[in-house]
């Protein structure tokens, strides 16, 4: 008893002790300037380390003025000051995507959607119903199929859709974009029959008579998609526009594309309109660096809305194409231990185009999912440094895209070398669900390895790979936090060692991508002085149970300080 009220007394005096400073602050005569738009009675979780956690924030324009308790900024609201009342529920920094690629997923909302089919016959109809809707000439496009959910994982083949598409050509991507599935008419215009040999870095399913079953792998697709129409401008703008909607919709208030570089010209043109609502970071092929040096552009080139200066390459493929390449077989397939991207042959072609592009001072990120690929690219970046001098004074940041599964042993090279991990933790969640059918419970325990690769001080970056996952960044948090997997087979976690906290996921997607593009002095945490990107959630993360995180929904997302989106 006694001790309680002890306690109690100390409670009292630590509570006014507490208070002291905003009382005092209260007195201070109020700030010169009003805010434009204040947000209070929030948890601000800032990704400030200076001040991690606050109660409001002042807005002045496109930029952040003030951030901190409620007695602290509601001196901001003048007579023309939006104010939005959290009620207590999350304020993070607008999320950053670090990988998306924006065009696909932005022409996937008006094409067949095939990611929640399960069944042969809801295949055939989805594509039955969309091929009717077509106009002469154009193609039945889409996909995002995974034959992981159709019974017995039986692959897809052109019989699913011939006798509903006729002559109209077909070409439906696997949800990775390391596969896809044509109809015979399309097949009939690539010119692809039983005599097509494999190309380099690709491969052809064939059934038992030897013809084609209509699924290419890699390279092979290449073979279809060359002769697919290209988009019209004015058909990438509508596209873009849905895409830029859906992202205010989950709180995106910047996005890292794995850009076609023809799209450039279009968020140009809807950034002079006062269109884009998200911060646009393009990267470009690293086939075509040569026209980035010429022109003079290196890493970060632009301004606060659009940049470039980055170039993507490819390693290898994707786990579930059995194409992502590892150092030992895969378990269920003992043939194969994965394929190299034909970007990486012959031997020393990718670092023939990688090192005049760094030597140019262009950023380069390179997709690797195996443990073989990521040891390859490592081992690439090192070469690299040797030759065109040490990183960090030349404000080089490289980057490997996906980096899913890691020999232990090549944990500390990211620190070493600087490289950010760019990782889209939804895929852990999906994938987790069969990986280990595949590659084992021992690389298993070095997959998505965010606990570790944190732990030797790599740089986390994070993203979706939209339309490979949902856009929705809560998910990701939920992933990274609980890994469980989404057919409910792991409710502790798959792979739990690997899990990171609310606090550190949220870092990553936000101070993290903004530093793997170059502009974490910028954005990526709320402080006075950055731009005013931030979004406000229905419910305090850090409150609720972590599975209940991938249940909470965006109520408003503001970008340069403009309200761009709140929840009807
Ligand atoms: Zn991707």
């Amino acid at each position: 008893m006694n001790t309680a009220r002890r306690a109690a007394g100390r409670l009292t005096v630590l509570a006014v002790l507490f208070l002291l400073p905003f009382l005092s602050s209260a007195e201070e005569p109020r700030p010169r300037a009003t805010a434009s738009l204040l947000i209070h009675h929030a948890h601000v979780f800032t990704v400030n380390h200076r001040r991690p956690e606050a109660g409001a924030i002042a807005i002045v324009g496109e930029r952040i003025a003030a951030v901190g308790s409620d007695q602290e900024i509601d001196p901001w609201i003048g007579s023309q000051t939006k104010v939005i009342d959290a009620h207590g529920a999350s304020v993070l920094p607008g999320f950053n995507d670090s990988h998306v690629h924006f065009v696909d997923g932005s022409m996937l909302l008006s094409q067949v959607q095939l990611s929640d089919v399960t069944t042969r016959d809801e295949f055939t109809r989805r594509v039955a119903e969309f091929a009717r809707g077509l106009k002469k000439g154009e193609w039945v496009l889409g996909g995002n199929w995974d034959h992981e959910k159709f019974p017995g994982a039986t692959m897809p083949t052109r019989e699913w859709i011939d006798g509903v598409t006729g002559d109209t050509p077909a070409w439906l991507d696997r949800y990775d974009g390391h596969m896809g599935l044509a109809n015979s008419a399309a097949l009939r215009l690539a010119g692809l029959d039983r005599n097509t040999p494999d190309p380099p870095g690709g491969a052809i399913l064939r059934d038992a008579n030897g013809d084609p079953t209509g699924a290419l792998k890699d390279a092979a697709a290449g073979l279809v998609e060359r002769h697919i129409p290209p988009l019209t401008e004015e058909q990438l703008t509508r596209a873009i526009r849905a895409g830029l909607a859906e992202a205010r919709r989950f709180g995106l208030t910047s996005v890292q594309d794995i850009s076609h570089a023809a799209e450039l010209r279009v968020y140009q043109k809807l950034l002079a309109a006062g269109e884009l609502t998200a911060r646009v970071y393009a990267i470009t092929p690293i086939q075509l660096y040569e026209s980035q040096v010429q022109a003079g552009i290196t890493a970060g080139f632009g301004n606060d809305w659009i940049r470039t200066g980055a170039l993507k390459g490819f390693a290898d493929g994707s786990l579930g194409s059995t194409t992502a390449l590892f150092f030992e077989p895969y378990n269920d397939a003992p043939d194969t231990r994965g394929l190299f991207n034909a970007m990486m042959l012959p031997e020393g072609h990718m670092l023939q185009m990688a090192q005049p592009a760094d030597a140019a001072g262009l950023q380069i990120a390179i997709h690797a999912i195996g443990d073989r690929a990521n040891h390859e690219i490592l081992a690439m970046y090192e070469e690299i440094a040797r030759r065109n001098g040490p990183g960090p004074a030349r404000g080089r940041r490289w980057r490997i895209e996906h980096v899913q599964h890691l020999r232990p042993s090549d944990y500390e090279a990211f620190a070493r070398l600087g490289v950010i991990a760019s990782m889209q933790p939804y895929h852990a969640i999906d994938d987790g669900r069969w990986a280990e059918k595949r590659i084992g419970h021992q690389r298993a325990a070095s997959s998505y390895a965010w606990r570790s690769l944190l732990d030797h001080h790599a740089m986390l970056a994070f993203g979706t790979d939209w339309p490979v996952a949902p856009l929705n960044p809560l998910l990701g948090l939920y992933a990274a936090v609980t890994r469980a997997t989404l057919d409910g087979k792991n409710p502790n976690g798959w792979i739990p060692e690997q899990k990171i906290t609310l606090a550190e996921a949220i870092e990553a997607y936000t101070l993290g991508s903004a530093y793997a593009e170059f502009t974490d002095t910028q954005k990526g945490s709320l402080a006075p002085g950055k731009l005013a990107d931030v979004v406000i959630l229905d419910s305090d993360l850090f409150h609720v149970p972590p599975e209940k995180i991938k249940d909470a929904k965006v109520v408003a997302t503001i970008v340069a300080g403009k309200l761009v989106y709140s929840a009807p």
